[in-house]
């Protein structure tokens, strides 16, 4: 399958050099001295995201309000100064690495929680709020918000909302586009609007929200957010399965819902996962095993405690070499601390980690595999597979020892491989980390020529100076 060029990226039509002082002034007037970065030391530490990319902005703005985002955009759009919205900054698409210089636009000081709303089962949260204090606030009160990144202890709902960010709970629950409900948003004009709102059916007009969200911060800054909760599942179970192939790992996945059973969880760990997370964490992995899944069911008491036994059996005939049920929360813990270590972990293993997430249909999964593993050895690069196998969500990690540019081109050449061949087994590029920078060049690929036309159309039409995030999506210009 041939490797389509995108048709010619927007442009900023001006550049951050015209960024001078009587700009920063004005942008200290809006937010703040002390909101105002221009300092080389500390424009850099808000030039990186989750990869290995970095580039300098020309300022950092903090705005604390939505009348502060809105006037820092008004005044950007006036100059044609590029933003880029940013959260914690742990995307892993390049999302946040300010290519084009300009403003970088963190939205860290608005991280307030906003409303629970018991009674419409609601919660409204600023940008900047970290997942994990929206998760435990929610759950002191018996309800649940799933979406849970596996960054979620420092990533921001902003960036989930932009990013369309999923994770491990995200094969039985959906990932963050299926909580969101509403959204407030400035536009590059400085116009703020409002999305949906609190209630479950709304038709009215086209659907904005969900066309904000996993828009990568190229389309408006959220600046608020409304996501819908469920009741906190009375009663979870945490098991790991151990396999001698890792192919048998991936039909598992295939048997378990083709039994109609929807876990929570079903994480698979390669075997070079398996020997980073065990030399990271030790808690008794086999390092002679090419795989093991790590699977939660929950529920009511009696709907988890079924599905753990029909788990168990489908694990029984499955060829399963060893299964270990979590009996206590220290060691429900222990196990999710060593998947959760792996990203980290494999890192230290390479001088390089370029990690990515084409994703295929469930029932592709072990095909999907297969070929990760062949194009492994045709490219000559050492890989890790793990990731969230349940939803086909794969991260297939290749581990370079240097950084030259004959070493990543190879990777390159592999990971255009492995995009062509999600896309043959009818997947998609990306599954939750976004096209970003990387993956911009294969958009048409999936797309068409019609599909991509038309995203630029409504990019066009919200940021007519393409202001926003600029060579994300669609490429450099
Ligand atoms: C160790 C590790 C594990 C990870 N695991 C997962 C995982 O399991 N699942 C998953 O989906 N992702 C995962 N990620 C990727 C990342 O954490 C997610 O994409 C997350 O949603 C990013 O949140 P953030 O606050 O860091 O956003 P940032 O990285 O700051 O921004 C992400 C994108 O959103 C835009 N943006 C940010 N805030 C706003 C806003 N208010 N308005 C408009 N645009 C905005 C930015 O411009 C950028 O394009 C992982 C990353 C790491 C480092």
């Amino acid at each position: 399958m041939p490797v389509e060029p995108s048709p010619a990226p927007l442009s900023v039509r001006a550049s951050a050099s015209r960024m001078g002082s009587e700009l920063l002034s004005r942008l200290a007037d809006i937010v703040g001295e002390r909101h105002l970065l221009s300092e080389r030391e500390d424009l850099y530490c808000y030039g990186y995201d989750g990869t290995a990319q970095h580039a300098l902005p020309d300022a950092v703005v903090l705005p604390a309000n939505t009348r502060q985002v809105a006037e820092v955009l008004k005044l950007a759009n006036a100059r044609h100064v590029p933003v880029v919205p940013r959260g914690a900054g742990t995307n892993l698409s390049g999302g946040t690495v300010p290519i084009q210089g300009g403003i970088v636009l963190a939205l860290t000081r608005l991280d307030q929680l906003l409303e629970i709303d018991r009674a419409n089962l609601t919660a409204t949260v600023q940008p900047g709020l970290v997942t994990a204090k929206l998760h435990e606030a929610v759950e002191r009160q018996g309800l649940f918000y799933p979406p849970d990144p596996a960054s979620y202890s420092v990533s921001t709902l902003g960036g989930n909302v932009a990013e369309g960010a999923g994770g491990p709970h995200c094969f039985k629950y959906g990932t963050t586009k299926d909580y969101v409900l509403g959204l407030e948003v400035v536009l590059a004009s400085g116009d703020v609007l409002r999305t949906g709102g609190k209630t479950v059916k709304n038709v009215s007009g086209y659907d904005l929200t969900h066309l904000f969200v996993g828009s990568e911060g190229t389309l408006g800054v959220v600046t608020e957010i409304t996501v819908r909760l469920i009741p906190l599942p009375e009663e979870r179970h945490t098991m790991l399965a151990v396999f001698d192939t890792l192919e048998d790992a991936a039909r598992l996945v295939s048997n378990i819902v083709a039994a109609r059973i929807v876990p929570v969880t079903l994480e698979l760990m390669d075997e070079v996962v398996l020997r980073v997370a065990e030399a990271s964490h030790p808690i008794g992995l086999p390092l002679d095993a090419e795989a093991a899944l790590l699977i939660e069911v929950d529920g009511n008491r009696e709907e988890a405690r079924h599905q753990l036994e029909r788990v168990s059996q489908i694990l029984d005939s499955s060829g399963a070499r060893q299964v270990r049920v979590a009996r206590t929360p220290a060691e429900v813990d222990e196990l999710w601390s060593a998947r959760r270590a792996v990203s980290a972990s494999l890192s230290r293993l390479c001088a390089v980690k370029i990690s990515e997430d084409a994703t295929v249909p469930r029932a592709a999964v072990p095909e999907m595999v297969r070929r990760i593993k062949a194009l492994a050895r045709e490219h000559r690069i050492e890989v890790a597979v793990f990731g969230h196998a349940g939803d086909g969500n794969l991260h297939p990690a290749a581990l370079l020892q240097d950084r030259t540019p004959q070493e990543m081109e190879r990777a390159d050449r592999f990971f255009a491989d492995i995009f062509r061949a999600a896309l043959e087994l009818g997947g998609t590029l990306t599954g939750e980390h976004g096209i970003g920078v990387f993956k911009a060049r294969f958009l048409s690929l999936q797309h068409g020529a019609a599909g991509v036309a038309a995203m630029k159309a409504i990019k066009a039409a919200l940021d007519p100076n393409g202001i926003l995030n600029p060579g994300k999506i669609f490429g450099q210009v």
